[in-house]
């Protein structure tokens, strides 16, 4: 019998999967497609909420805690599977802010390197940044992953795990439930049984939890992203301004993003959303107008309440798990989400308080 089924092979159901395969659980991870194809490959990859000031404590405790672990893993999973994440360390820079100052109350109370700077400096380290800027804030630790690399890694690495099985191209319709409890998954190939599930669809999770006749608070919220292709070293910072970002790869690939829709589960990329991209773009680094477009694409971010994601058992139907709605901060919340669902799931002490993801109460039935 299997330990574990995960269903959905984002980067939350990656490395929830990899963090109890880690701990000897038999796993088996399904997703409807290829691993790796959604949100988690269509977002920036910024390891830090846009705006971390403006979460709860909740979002934070998850924050920091992925912060100080993205590094080492980084590097431990390019050891294990010769493709690099490029956790890159870049700093950030935000530009002519409104809430500057509870930005650097938050700074101080959390004990986090966030500084008030002359635009000036802002200037002299991001020659090609727009005229016109008057302030700016600076918080030098902060990096972006290079988050299709990353799901690829996690991919590998899970391939590599005796006790794994991936099943893509295998969607999920429903779960089996047997004197209250939850012990498997119905899909397009038939029944597949294990002691627990744990759903991290992302967008999906809703949906997929409708069919138990529960209503989670998690919606679709499409962003779209374009990409350039400059020199190596044309962007040595990221850069914010007015909601939008530009993010440097270390090949010198630009994503400026993005746009935040509700527009139920459309993907499509529009011209509207091109052309105001490409207009921040060209605010906050003019040289873009000469460069050309190289990409442009659509995710659906899995939204929630305050971008507070549901991690933990759901107490009416035991043997299901929730790892999902993390929102805007998917990537940056992922180590500590699953870390912490793999410490209740194995009975081990949680690296943070669990109080505030749990789903009870959280839920409409
Ligand atoms: C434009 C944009 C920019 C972003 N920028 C950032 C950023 O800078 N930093 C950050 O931290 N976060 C960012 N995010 C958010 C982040 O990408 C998401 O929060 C995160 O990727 C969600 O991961 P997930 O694993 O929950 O969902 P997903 O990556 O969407 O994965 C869900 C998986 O479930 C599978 N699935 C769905 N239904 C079924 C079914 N019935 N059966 C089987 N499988 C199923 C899907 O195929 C998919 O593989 C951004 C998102 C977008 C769109």
């Amino acid at each position: 019998m299997l330990d574990v089924i995960v269903l959905g092979g984002g980067a939350l159901g990656l490395l929830s999967a990899h963090m109890l395969a880690l701990r000897g659980k038999q796993v088996l991870l399904l997703d409807r497609q290829g691993v790796g194809r959604e949100s988690s490959w269509a977002g920036g990859g910024i390891v830090s909420p846009l705006y971390p000031w403006r979460y709860s404590a909740a979002v934070t405790a998850l924050a920091h805690w992925s912060q100080d672990f993205y590094p080492g893993f980084g590097r431990r999973l390019l050891d294990e599977t010769g493709i690099d994440p490029e956790v890159h360390v870049t700093g950030l820079y935000w530009l002519d802010l409104d809430d500057e100052a509870e930005a650097l109350a938050w700074a101080e109370r959390e004990g986090r390197p966030l500084f008030s700077v002359d635009v000036a400096e802002a200037y002299q380290r991001v020659p090609v940044l727009g005229d016109g800027f008057a302030r700016a804030i600076h918080m030098p630790g902060v990096a972006n992953v290079r988050n299709p690399r990353l799901v690829k890694a996690l991919r590998a690495a899970l391939a590599a795990m005796p006790n794994v099985e991936l099943r893509e191209h295998c969607p999920v319709t429903g779960f089996i439930q047997e004197d209250g409890q939850i012990c498997g998954v119905t899909t397009a190939e038939g029944e597949v049984r294990a002691e627990r599930v744990v759903l991290a669809a992302g967008a999906w999770s809703g949906e997929l939890l409708g069919t138990l006749g529960l209503e989670l608070p998690v919606e679709p919220v499409k962003g779209q992203m374009i990409l350039y292709k400059c020199a190596e070293d044309f962007l040595p910072s990221m850069v914010l301004a007015k909601g939008r970002y530009a993010i440097p790869r270390r090949d010198g690939h630009i994503l400026i993003g993005s746009t935040l829709e509700y527009a139920g589960f459309d993907k499509t990329p529009t011209d509207n959303a091109l052309d105001s991209l490409k207009a921040s773009a060209e605010e906050l680094l003019p040289a873009l107008k000469d460069a050309e477009v190289v990409g442009h694409w659509a995710g659906l971010r899995p939204g929630s309440p305050e971008g507070i994601p549901f991690i933990g058992e759901l107490p009416a139907h035991p043997g299901l798990w929730l790892n999902c709605g993390h929102f805007r901060n998917g990537l940056v919340l992922a180590p500590a989400s699953c870390q912490l669902l793999a410490d209740l799931m194995l009975g081990r002490e949680p690296i943070i308080d669990p109080a505030p993801y749990a789903p009870a109460g959280r839920l409409a039935q």
